[in-house]
């Protein structure tokens, strides 16, 4: 640590509620971590900030004492953007409040809470933010890039249902960026990042989800993977709103309903979950079951906060990920022939990709309504996704990766750099090319207004106009 951030920490403990930590202090090397194993940095200090003044204080430390400030939420960013060495790292995850307001059918959500927070608190009431599909995933980081999962479809990105936001901005001004209320900020934090101010807390609309839906999965060895694709796009294209898929290739986990002659075999996935649609659901699993058998399958009702965890441990911290995704209009013959070409060639057995559905009420919004780094015409967005146990087998896949993500660039849907938060190469080019250069340069201007310094660029970094 620099003299300069050591002659601070006693006077942001003082003016802090929340813990603030230091190498050498116990919990320090807990505090630093992030989902992605592969992240190994050393911060200053960490300031755990327990209330929007907290923030305040932690950020007027650092722009004292010259310290980068990274922002963690739930620490799932594959780009470790949560954590800098030798900066100041605003750690929002005692930040972690839900209160639900029934009756007005509003949730207000702490800037560092999880999805299983939020889902956990709203479902006691048969209501939900349409979210992502981990439950350890920040709601912060989630929604500031868009936020898609499994009710996108019915209710749209999880930016859709944001009503209002609480942000401190870079001057150290508590701000309500909300329709009315600093209006462009409040467009910007809709799919801008973490570009704008630390959100300290959310607020959004509230929707109604039984707490019951239908889940089934089922799964197809790698020779079956264009038939399988095939099938999947036939559903896809008859689904109602009450379903949703999410189909992809990814190794058979050693869970119980998988024969163990099949735990961690290769091939093809579709996950279809009804929400209040059990017949369509139903006829769905017999046409999938008559037309192509799988090798295996799972079907089964289950409570919506379930299902919201289900891929958690799948997805635990402690591995290692590099990940790239586009959006593509249509899982066409030409789509379906790169998948099966590519993915065969994956050396990591936890190395996957994902399709997730956006129609319906995805749709709905206009393509300049909010800051999403995506248009709204119905589409796939697709996650090609190197995971692994340790860096060796994660540096086997990089390659894999972007050869993959090469391969469906000609058949890509804007720009071919797709949804922010998925992304970890953030470099100005593809940023704009994410999100179009007009939508770039309108978030340019107001970057320039909110943070003209860019102290906020350990991000999807928006350069300010
Ligand atoms: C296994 C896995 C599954 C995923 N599944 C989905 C999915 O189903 N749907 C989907 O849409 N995305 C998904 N994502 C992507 C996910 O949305 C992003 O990784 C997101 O950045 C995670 O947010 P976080 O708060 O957990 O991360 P963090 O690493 O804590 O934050 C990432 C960045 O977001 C910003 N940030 C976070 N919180 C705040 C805040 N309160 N105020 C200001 N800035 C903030 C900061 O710039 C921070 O550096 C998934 C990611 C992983 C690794």
């Amino acid at each position: 640590m620099t003299q300069t951030a050591a002659g601070g920490i006693e006077t942001l403990r003082a003016a802090m509620t929340g813990l603030v930590l230091v190498p050498g202090d116990e919990g320090y090397h807990d505090a630093r971590r992030v989902w992605n194993a592969g992240i190994d940095r050393h911060p200053a200090v960490i300031a755990r900030c327990r209330s929007t003044q907290d923030v305040v204080a932690a950020i007027t430390l650092a722009r004292e004492r010259g310290l980068e400030i990274s922002v963690r939420g739930g620490a799932h960013n594959a780009a470790g953007t949560a954590v800098a060495d030798d900066g100041l790292m605003l750690d929002l995850s005692e930040l972690r409040e839900v209160t639900v307001d029934p009756e007005a059918r509003r949730v207000r959500v702490g800037g560092g809470a999880l999805l299983s927070d939020m889902d956990a608190a709203t479902q006691a009431h048969g209501l939900a933010v349409p979210a992502g599909l981990i439950g350890h995933t920040g709601v912060g980081g989630l929604t500031l890039g868009g936020g898609m999962g499994w009710l996108t479809r019915r209710f749209g990105l999880s930016i859709d249902s944001l009503v209002a936001a609480e942000v401190v901005v870079a001057d150290g001004r508590v701000l309500r960026a909300a329709q009315g209320e600093h209006p462009d900020l409040y467009w910007a934090l809709r799919g801008g990042g973490g570009n704008f101010g630390v959100v300290t807390s959310f607020e959004f609309r509230l929707h109604e989800v039984d707490p019951m839906v239908q889940f089934g999965l089922f799964f197809w060895p790698l020779d079956q993977g264009g038939e399988a694709l095939r099938l999947a796009r036939e559903v896809i294209a008859d689904m109602s709103l009450g379903i949703n898929a999410v189909v992809g290739a990814l190794n058979a986990p050693p869970a119980p309903f998988v024969p163990e002659q099949h735990h961690l075999r290769a091939g093809y996935v579709l996950l279809l979950t009804g929400f209040g649609a059990d017949d369509e659901h139903g006829q769905f699993v017999q046409r999938i079951r008559e037309t192509l058998p799988p090798l295996f399958d799972m079907v089964t009702p289950m409570p919506y906060v379930e299902l919201q965890k289900m891929l958690d441990e799948g997805n635990a911290w402690g591995f290692h990920c590099y990940e790239k995704c586009t959006y593509i209009e249509n899982l066409s013959d030409e789509v379906i022939e790169v998948v099966t070409e590519q993915v065969p060639l994956k050396k990591s057995p936890m190395s996957l990709v994902l399709f997730y559905r956006l129609d319906g009420a995805y749709s709905r919004a206009g393509d300049n309504d909010t800051a999403f780094s995506g248009g709204r015409s119905p589409r796939f967005s697709a996650f090609v996704v190197g995971f692994a146990p340790n860096a060796d087998l994660l540096d086997a896949d990089r390659g894999w990766v972007r050869a993959f993500w090469d391969a469906l660039r000609p058949h890509a849907v804007g720009g071919g750099d797709g949804y922010i938060n998925g992304m970890v190469d953030y470099g100005e080019d593809r940023l704009r090319s994410a999100y179009g250069a007009a939508k770039y340069d309108r978030l340019a201007r107001i970057k320039g207004e909110y943070d003209p310094e860019n102290i906020f660029h350990l991000n999807a970094n928006i350069k300010p106009a």
